[in-house]
C-alpha cells in the first residue's frame, strides 16, 4: 500500500490558531481535508481564520477559549469535542516568549511560560487521550523550539520550556503510543510569527540567523505544511517521540 496522507473524516484541534504557527498549521490541515477547530483568545483573528479557511472550501470552527487557567481544560476539551466530533489530532502551537533577562525573570512570568508552553500541552492531550484509545488512533503534535537543545540570551524559562516539552513528547510516547496515538514535536528554527517580531525587527540579527542555517535563508510559514501534514496523517503511524527540526539546518551546522 502507498503511503496514507488522507486527513478526511479527521478532526484536528489546533491551539494558538489566531496566528502565526498554529495559523498556518491549521489552513494547511483543513486545505487536507481535516475538520479544524481554531482555539484562540482573540475572537476577531479566530473568526478571520475560520473564514480564511472556509473561503478555500476548508471546514473549521473557531473556539474561543483562554488556556492558561488548567483548570478550565477539562471544560475546553469538551467544547473542542462539541464543534465536529471526538478529536483524532492535538496541535499544540500556543505559546509564549517574554525574551527576558536572567534578572528581570519573575515568578509570575516564569510561571506564565512554563506553564502555557510545558504543562497546558500536557493537561490538555490527556483530556483527549481517552477518545483517541477508544479508536486506536491518534495524533499529538507539539512545537519545540531550536532552545530545546541549544541556550539563547534572554531565554532561559523559554528555553526551560521548551526543553521540557521535547522530554515531555517522548513521556507522552512512552504512556501513549501503544494505543495506535503518535506523539512527535516539530522543532522550527526562525519563521516569521508575533512571538519572533523583536528579531525581525533586526535586520543584522536576522541575516545572522540566516547565515546560521545550512540552507541559508530563515523560514516562511509554507515551509510548516509538508512536515505538518505528514505528522497528523496516517502516513507516520510508526514515527513516534521524535523532536524533528524544521529548521533548514540550523542545528546540523
Ligand atoms: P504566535 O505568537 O503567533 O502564536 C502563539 C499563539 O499562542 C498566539 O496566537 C497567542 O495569542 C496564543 N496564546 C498565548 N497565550 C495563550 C493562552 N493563554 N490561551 C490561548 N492561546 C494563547 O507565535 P508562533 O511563533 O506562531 O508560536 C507558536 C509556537 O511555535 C509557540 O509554541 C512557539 O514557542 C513556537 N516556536 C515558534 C518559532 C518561530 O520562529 N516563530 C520558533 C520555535 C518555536
Amino acid at each position: 500500500m502507498m503511503a496514507d496522507f488522507a486527513l478526511a473524516g479527521k478532526v484536528a484541534l489546533v491551539t494558538g490558531a489566531t496566528s502565526g504557527i498554529g495559523r498556518r498549521q491549521a489552513k494547511a490541515l483543513a486545505q487536507a481535508g481535516a475538520a479544524v477547530v481554531l482555539l484562540g483568545r482573540r475572537e476577531a483573528q479566530l473568526q478571520e481564520a475560520v473564514a480564511e479557511i472556509e473561503a478555500a472550501e476548508g471546514n473549521a470552527q473557531a473556539l474561543p477559549a483562554d488556556l492558561s487557567n488548567r483548570s478550565q481544560l477539562p471544560r475546553i476539551a469538551e467544547r473542542a469535542a462539541l464543534c465536529f466530533g471526538a478529536i483524532d489530532i492535538l496541535i499544540n502551537a500556543a505559546g509564549v516568549n517574554f525574551r527576558q533577562p536572567v534578572e528581570e525573570i519573575t515568578l509570575e512570568s516564569w510561571d506564565t511560560t512554563l506553564n502555557l508552553n510545558l504543562a497546558v500541552p500536557f493537561f490538555l492531550a490527556r483530556e483527549l487521550i481517552p477518545a483517541m484509545k477508544g479508536r486506536g488512533w491518534g495524533r499529538i503534535i507539539n512545537i519545540a523550539s531550536l532552545q530545546s537543545s541549544r541556550a539563547f540570551a534572554n531565554g532561559l524559562a523559554y528555553g526551560a520550556s521548551k526543553g521540557g516539552i521535547s522530554q515531555l513528547t517522548r513521556a507522552m510516547t512512552e504512556a501513549w503510543s501503544r494505543h495506535g496515538i503518535t506523539c512527535n514535536a516539530i522543532a522550527p528554527g526562525f519563521f516569521p510569527t508575533e512571538l519572533t517580531a523583536p528579531v525581525y525587527e533586526n535586520p543584522e540579527l536576522l541575516d545572522k540567523l540566516a547565515a546560521q542555517t545550512a540552507i541559508g535563508r530563515n523560514g516562511m510559514l509554507p515551509d510548516l505544511d509538508g512536515l505538518t501534514l505528514f505528522l497528523a496523517s496516517p502516513a507516520s503511524d510508526y514515527l513516534t517521540g521524535q523532536i524533528i527540526h524544521l529548521d533548514g539546518g540550523f542545528t546540523a551546522k
